[in-house]
This record gives structure tokens, C-alpha cells and sequence, in this order.
């Protein structure tokens, strides 16, 4: 089992070879030999190699909306899609607007397209927020389908919830990008839970 997350080693950020752990994931050399020729193959080169540049290009100068912004131009693409919460609209309107203005036609979706109640997919109304309520489902594969309609290059998720974004990365055809995660408690900012693990989130995180 690989275990990077509690390595203190860390060789492999500045080649050192030699002081591998024995649990390394660089020990397994035909695999990494795979994974570095999936690089070359067309449909990743290019789009690699951008968005490699665009981590140097802006580093610690473009916030996450420029470097999406400079992907797509230097990519060359004409048509994006945004998959977003209702939640959001606001932040997805705004992030629609500013991808027009750099050029960008906007597909956008939102999550309760369809406006199917949570009932008919398996949900039991006592898991509703508000039982007995009319709720619409989130629909995640709608969303996907829509834009995979619509060819988009490239598709940004705007704040889905813990696993519907799951369920829109399997649907979705185009390569997808996520400009933020959906965080009810902590205004979208997951890390802040992190950072508080040891402390006053202590009980609140499992
Ligand atoms: S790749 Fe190897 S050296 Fe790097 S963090 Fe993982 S276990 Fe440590």
C-alpha cells in the first residue's frame, strides 16, 4: 500500500533515488514507465504541457479563475462548459461573465435541471432536507449528458456536492476542471476543516 501522505522522506521532489521507502510507488518502474507515455499520446500532450506552463506563468500571481481563463485561451477553445450547484448561481453567474469576456461561449447547467423530486431516483422522503416537501433531485448525469450535447471542450464544476461531482466527472465526456468544492459549513473551504483537525473541528470531521 502506498502511504505518500505520511512519507517524510519525500525523495521523489528532489531525485534522490537512493533513499526510497520500501512502499515507494517509484519502485514500480513499469508502471511509472506507462504512466509518463500516456503523456505523449495527443489528447493529453498539449493540454499537459498548458497547464503545466500556466502553473509557472502565474505562480502566485493568477488566482484559480485567471489560470482556468488562461488554459482555455491557450488551448484554443471556443465552447466551456459550467456545471453548477443552485447554491452558487450567484458566483456562477459571475463566472459565466467573466468567461465570456475573455472570449469563451458558456454552456451553463445547473444542478436541479430536470426538476425531478428526490423520490424517484430511491431516495426516501425521510432523507429529504425537508421531508414532505417537493425537492428536486441534483442531477449530475443530466448535467453531464446536456454538455456532452453540446460538445464543450472542457467542463468546470462550480461548487457540486460530495459525490454528484463524482457522478458528473464519470458522465462527462470533455476533460473537467473544478473551480471550487461545495462546503455548506465552511463557505466552500473544505481546508478549513483541515487545518482546524486538531482543534475545534476535532469532533466534528468523523
Ligand atoms: S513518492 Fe516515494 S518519496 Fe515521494 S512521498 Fe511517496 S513514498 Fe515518499
Amino acid at each position: 500500500m502506498y502511504t505518500c501522505a505520511d512519507c517524510a522522506v519525500r525523495a521523489c521532489g528532489v531525485r534522490d533515488p537512493e533513499s526510497l521507502p520500501a512502499n515507494c510507488p517509484m519502485r514500480e518502474t513499469e508502471l511509472m514507465e506507462a504512466a509518463l507515455g500516456e503523456y505523449d499520446i495527443p489528447e493529453n500532450r498539449d493540454f499537459y504541457i498548458t497547464a503545466s506552463e500556466i502553473e509557472a506563468l502565474g505562480y502566485c500571481q493568477w488566482p484559480r479563475v485567471r489560470e482556468t481563463v488562461e488554459l482555455c485561451r491557450r488551448m484554443g477553445y471556443s465552447k466551456v462548459g459550467l456545471a453548477f450547484c443552485r447554491g452558487l448561481s450567484r458566483e456562477a453567474k459571475v463566472l459565466a461573465g467573466v468567461l465570456r469576456r475573455a472570449g469563451l461561449n458558456v454552456v451553463s447547467v445547473i444542478c436541479k435541471t430536470g426538476g425531478v423530486d428526490k423520490t424517484i431516483c430511491g431516495i426516501p422522503e425521510e432523507h429529504k432536507v425537508h421531508p414532505g416537501n417537493f425537492e428536486p433531485m441534483c442531477n449530475p448525469i443530466a448535467q453531464a449528458m446536456l454538455l456532452n450535447r453540446e460538445h464543450t471542450e472542457l467542463n468546470i464544476v462550480l461548487g457540486l456536492c460530495v459525490g454528484h461531482d463524482s457522478m458528473f466527472y464519470k458522465y462527462s465526456e470533455a476533460l473537467v476542471t473544478t473551480i471550487a468544492v461545495k462546503d455548506r459549513v465552511l463557505a466552500h473551504n473544505p481546508l478549513g476543516a483541515l487545518y482546524c483537525a486538531e482543534g475545534y473541528f476535532k469532533d466534528r470531521i468523523i
